[in-house]
């Protein structure tokens, strides 16, 4: 049997502390509250699967208005390190979105394809309004042209993981964002 390689934290050097992403996360989480302050059915906010689980729930923690939170899983890395630039719905929302606001919580906008597909798939359904958080971007390689509306840091063209993002499903529970040491 072929043993899968273990990664550890002494693989990853630090980019972004975990405190520096809580407090970006309340600066979001504060303004996304001011935002959406006056709407009259609560915030839906979906988070992305997997990457983008980590963020979502300290992002809809700090945020105090009413919200609700759902989950889409899509893959587009099938574990390596590049997008194959085809997107896969592995499961899809459990609730009607027509009229409704929402806010798609990602980890992290590469080249935008996700993304792309995403509000596509979404926007089909009618939503009031359909914004989007991203704990990161790497605006070098946004070729979709997504526009973030919600954004935590644009980070270099690097291959990340932590908080939430994997390198062959493995270190997403790390607190903070690192790069591999070896790339
Ligand atoms: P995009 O479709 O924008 O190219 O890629 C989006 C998805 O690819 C993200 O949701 C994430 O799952 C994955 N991805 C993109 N860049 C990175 C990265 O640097 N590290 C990890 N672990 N995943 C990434």
């Amino acid at each position: 049997m072929l043993m899968e390689k273990q990664y550890t934290r002494s693989d990853v050097d630090v980019l972004l502390s975990a405190e520096q992403i809580s407090k970006r996360t309340a600066e979001l989480g504060g303004q996304i509250s001011l935002d959406y302050a006056d709407i009259e059915q609560p915030l839906i906010i979906v988070g992305i699967l997997k990457g983008g689980y980590v963020f979502t729930a300290d992002l809809a923690r700090s945020i105090d208005i009413s919200v609700e939170v759902d989950f889409l899983r899509v893959a587009s890395y099938h574990g390596g390190t590049e997008t194959t630039g085809e997107v896969t719905y592995i499961l899809d929302l459990d609730r009607d979105i027509e009229g409704r606001d929402v806010l798609l919580v990602e980890d992290i906008v590469d080249t935008g394809t996700t993304m792309k597909s995403l509000l596509r798939h979404l926007g089909l359904r009618n939503p009031k309004s359909l914004k989007i958080a991203s704990l990161l971007e790497k605006p070098e390689k946004n070729t979709a042209g997504i526009k973030v509306d919600y954004l935590g840091f644009a980070i270099e063209n690097k291959f990340v993981v932590g908080y939430g993002l994997d390198v062959d499903e493995q270190l997403r529970e790390l607190p903070f964002v690192g790069v591999m040491k070896n790339t």
